[in-house]
């Protein structure tokens, strides 16, 4: 991905640096050839040529680009599972997924992890959107993902002769499971997405708390994954797929339901980070009346998001990692809407907003394995940057509106907000 050349300096705004640490009231960055320079407040920096470009922050934040931690490119805001696999063909699908990975980064989202893909499009997006070929968010891709036979995953049934080519590896035994991660490898992706556990959306046999693989299977995942450098992360809701996940060696826990203490003492030997996206259960339960959601699947989202909200809580407390991510590509949940899952964290769970945002910043950097590249402001880092009009401390949900990114900067090019806008007048 190219980086702007020269000097630009961003002042007059609240400086959010991404790592925790409480605001600087009046901060200043200075990027350099793409990368940051400087991040800390106005007083102190050091001085800049005056032919340097000036963005000016107009009084409101300055601050590291989000990371979408649980990203569905290809998931096209579906309105019912089973359309997942076989709505579109692979050539339609890569175009709709070009189309949210450029609305994610216009919503802010300057990088991304996905959590599972339709056929290998992650793969070829990631290389389109590096080769600045399509617009979107430095992606860490994920591939087709592996689930049991018959679990939640294998909705087709067997008479319709379809299979589930498309979305899932489905598999029986750790002899399968390891000639599944074989074909990810070959494919090329970075992560490779499990189904441990069935899900509060599923009909009957497959709930939020069914296990749908076994340890072993599992195991034989990660030992594959990691024998060729790729990571491993899962849906799990039940608390005994947790612990097996967290025991069989995966790299995140997606959801994470519903947690005791031993998963929480699992889940912090190594420190494994968890997405959440949680804000899918409250979309559910909000809008799956409307769809014709049954009641009984209804009722399961709600133990979800109980379960789900405490345990995020225990996670926090006991000094774990969290990673912001939504599961976005849902027609009750659809892509856009990303912010929603901060604003819910704060609203609903209880978060304080700087948590929120080191959450969403910093550690989805952690999680794509690249904090050594961006996810917070400081000297050496991409300026991956957002200006946004108001004090997103304040009122967190500031960030679900697009009309209030002055810019979106990736390695200092502003790819999006107001002030690009402006500077390219619309020809209409
Ligand atoms: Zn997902």
């Amino acid at each position: 991905m190219k980086t702007a050349p020269g000097t630009t300096v961003i002042h007059n705004g609240r400086l959010i640096g991404g790592a925790g640490a409480p605001p600087i009231a009046n901060g200043m960055l200075h990027i350099t050839d793409g990368k940051i320079a400087y991040a800390g407040p106005a007083a102190k920096a050091p001085p800049i040529a005056p032919s340097a470009r000036r963005i000016d922050a107009q009084g409101g934040t300055i601050m590291p680009g989000l990371v979408e931690a649980h990203f569905h490119p290809t998931y096209f805001n579906v309105a019912a599972l089973e359309d997942l696999d076989i709505k579109y063909p692979v050539e339609y699908v890569t175009l709709l997924a070009a189309n949210n990975a450029r609305l994610a980064l216009e919503c802010g989202y300057t990088a991304a992890r996905s959590g599972g893909c339709l056929f290998n499009v992650d793969v070829w997006l990631k290389k389109a959107i590096d080769n600045d070929i399509v617009p979107g968010p430095r992606l860490a891709a994920s591939g087709r993902e592996i689930c049991g036979v018959a679990c939640l995953m294998d909705w087709n049934p067997d008479f319709r002769k379809i299979g589930m080519e498309g979305l899932v590896f489905l598999i029986n035994g750790p002899d399968e499971a390891r000639a599944a991660v074989r074909k990810l490898v070959k494919d090329g992706v970075e992560w490779v997405k499990t189904y441990p556990t069935g899900d509060a959306a599923a009909p009957d046999v497959n709930d939020h708390h069914t296990l749908c693989m076994t340890f072993e299977e599992m195991h034989a995942v990660v030992a594959t994954a990691h024998n060729h450098h790729l990571k491993v992360t899962g849906h799990c809701r039940a608390n005994a797929g947790i612990k097996n996940a967290l025991r069989a060696g995966y790299d995140t826990i997606e959801h994470g339901t519903f947690m005791d203490d031993e998963a929480i003492d699992l889940l912090m030997i190594r420190n494994t980070p968890v997405i959440p996206a949680l804000r899918f259960e409250l979309a559910s339960i909000e809008r799956g009346p409307d769809i014709g959601m049954p009641q009984k699947i209804i009722d399961g989202h709600i133990e979800c998001l109980e379960g789900g909200a405490e345990s995020c809580l225990r996670v926090l407390k006991a000094g774990g990692r969290l990673g912001m991510g939504g599961d976005f590509g849902f027609s009750w949940n659809p892509h856009g809407e990303y912010a929603k899952e901060l604003t819910f964290f704060v609203n609903y769970v209880g978060f304080a907003p700087l948590d929120v945002i080191t959450c969403a910043t910093k550690t989805g950097a952690e999680i794509m394995g690249r904090s050594h590249e961006f996810g917070t402001l400081e000297a050496g880092k991409l300026a991956d940057v957002l200006i946004v009009d108001g004090d997103v401390l304040a009122d967190i949900s500031i960030l679900e509106d697009r009309r209030r990114f002055l810019a979106v900067l990736q390695g200092g090019v502003m790819k999006a907000g107001k002030l690009l806008s402006q500077a390219q007048p619309s020809v209409n």
